[in-house]
């Protein structure tokens, strides 16, 4: 019978699916038209439950009958016996660590420190110092407040001041999904491995995705223990509270309790003023007090703001001025417009190189898209002023290939390439029409 029942399931699956989630599926007994399936974990049990329990339940009933039932466990995992096998042996380091890049910008210098986040700056400056010394560090506050900031700049501190530091900077979102990877893959021994053992440092971002999550908070609350065990610095941030963190099991919160818990509160008009002017020293541009007044009015959080700077650099890079009149105008447009200058960049692209937004953003590499995408990249970084990491994010493409993609561009260019001149001079003139609202 058990036989039977998988083979009718697996007839019904499709094989990837069969081969990603059943590999490791069994019937572990059938007992009064109830049936006990295991499987090797929590994680690969909710996915089975959610994807496909109504297909199981379907065998199942067509096997034993219409009051049938079936329930899948899974094996527990101890956690004294991960990786017990191997031994601790000399550390040669067999792969690096993979580390979620640092934004270099992230840093303690570039961090302004007002009434409203005094006392996490200075967690933060003293744990980089004394790494482990705060144990584990609870980092909350309201969304665009900063958290990632200054998590990020104790990393960039820490990678600077000791090399060797292994530095491991995640969102939570990215934690499971490398999990999820590693499950299918069947490498979970590493994925373990590389957290619990070889991270020194470890910084989870964004906490709040894993609610409802439960494999990877059970998966993250192993992890957190080895290696608070191991005397390691942990850092959590969140948008909320501990106690907020609904449906966390309270063993994992009583443990995000046992170390400091820090706050970031929203910053007064002045301190805005003074993250203003970071922006624009960073971004090497101007805009008159009287307009960062303006904006301070309106928006009350350091990433809001950023984001309404960074709109008003890139008019005047365009057209060449700014006024208080004209930052209102935009800003008024702002608001109502669903669309950012990337978003409209992005659509002109499209529209000049007769393709979708979808397939710009793509990983395509035809000539045409390749070529548009090119070109797009290129005014982003000099009509619109920004950097290659946020020109990275809007295109979906690492790093390098921005850079290397705009030193192409900037060649031919030298050479006098007259059609990508015009395609940039056709673009500049869209664009602004777009800024100027018509
Ligand atoms: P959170 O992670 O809390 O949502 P972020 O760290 O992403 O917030 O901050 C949003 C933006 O605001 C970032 O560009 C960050 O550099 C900037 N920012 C936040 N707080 C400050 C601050 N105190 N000084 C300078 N810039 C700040
Ligand atoms: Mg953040």
């Amino acid at each position: 019978m058990e036989k039977k029942i998988l083979n009718a399931l697996k007839e019904r699956i499709s094989r990837q699916n069969w081969e990603s989630w059943f590999l490791d599926f069994s019937v572990k007994k059938i007992e009064n038209k109830h049936v006990v399936f295991e499987v090797g974990n929590i994680f690969i049990k909710d996915r089975l439950e959610q994807k496909f329990g109504k297909i199981i339940s379907k065998v199942v009933r067509d096997f034993l009958g219409k009051d049938s039932s079936f329930e899948i466990t899974y094996k527990e995992i101890k956690n004294d016996n991960l990786g017990s096998t191997k031994t601790d042996g000399p550390l040669i380091k067999k792969k690096p660590l993979l580390i979620t890049p640092l934004n270099p910008k992230y840093t303690f210098q570039n961090l302004i420190v007002g009434e409203f986040n005094r006392f996490a700056y200075n967690v933060f400056l003293e744990a980089s110092k004394n790494p482990g010394y705060y144990n584990p560090i609870f980092l909350y506050s309201g969304v665009g407040l900063g958290k990632t900031h200054l998590a990020q700049a104790l990393g960039n501190y820490i990678l600077e001041t000791d090399p060797d530091m292994k530095v491991a900077y995640l969102t939570s979102e990215e934690f499971m999904n490398e999990m999820i990877i590693s499950i299918k893959k069947g490498t979970t021994e590493e994925f373990r491995e590389k957290y619990r053992k070889k991270a020194d440092i470890l910084i989870i971002d964004d906490i709040q995705f894993l609610i409802g999550k439960k494999a990877a908070q059970i998966e993250l609350f192993h992890t957190f223990n080895a290696i608070h065990e191991a005397g390691k610095q942990i850092i959590i941030c969140s948008d909320r509270t501990p106690q907020e963190l609904k449906d966390f099991h309270s063993r994992m919160i009583s443990r995000f309790q046992m170390g400091l818990i820090v706050k970031i509160s929203k910053p007064s008009k002045y301190d805005l003023i003074r993250i203003g002017k970071k922006i624009l020293e960073l971004k090497e541009t101007e805009i008159s007090e009287e307009i960062l007044e303006y904006l301070v009015q309106i928006y009350d959080t350091p990433r809001v703001l950023h984001g309404a700077i960074l709109k008003l650099i890139a008019y005047k890079n365009l057209f060449g001025e700014m006024s208080l009149s004209i930052a209102q105008t935009l800003i008024s447009n702002y608001k109502k417009e669903t669309k950012s200058f990337e978003e409209q960049l992005i659509t002109e692209l499209a529209k000049m190189f007769d393709c979708s937004s979808e397939e710009i953003l793509s990983s395509k590499r035809t000539k045409n898209i390749s070529f548009a995408r090119k070109i797009g990249m290129y005014f982003a970084n000099k009509y619109l002023n920004l950097s290659t990491r946020e020109i990275g994010k809007i295109f979906n493409k690492s790093h390098s290939s921005v850079v290397q993609n705009l030193k192409q561009i900037e060649n031919s260019l030298k050479d006098g390439n007259l059609i990508i001149k015009n395609y940039l001079r056709e673009l500049d003139k869209r664009i602004k029409r777009f800024a100027e609202g018509k």
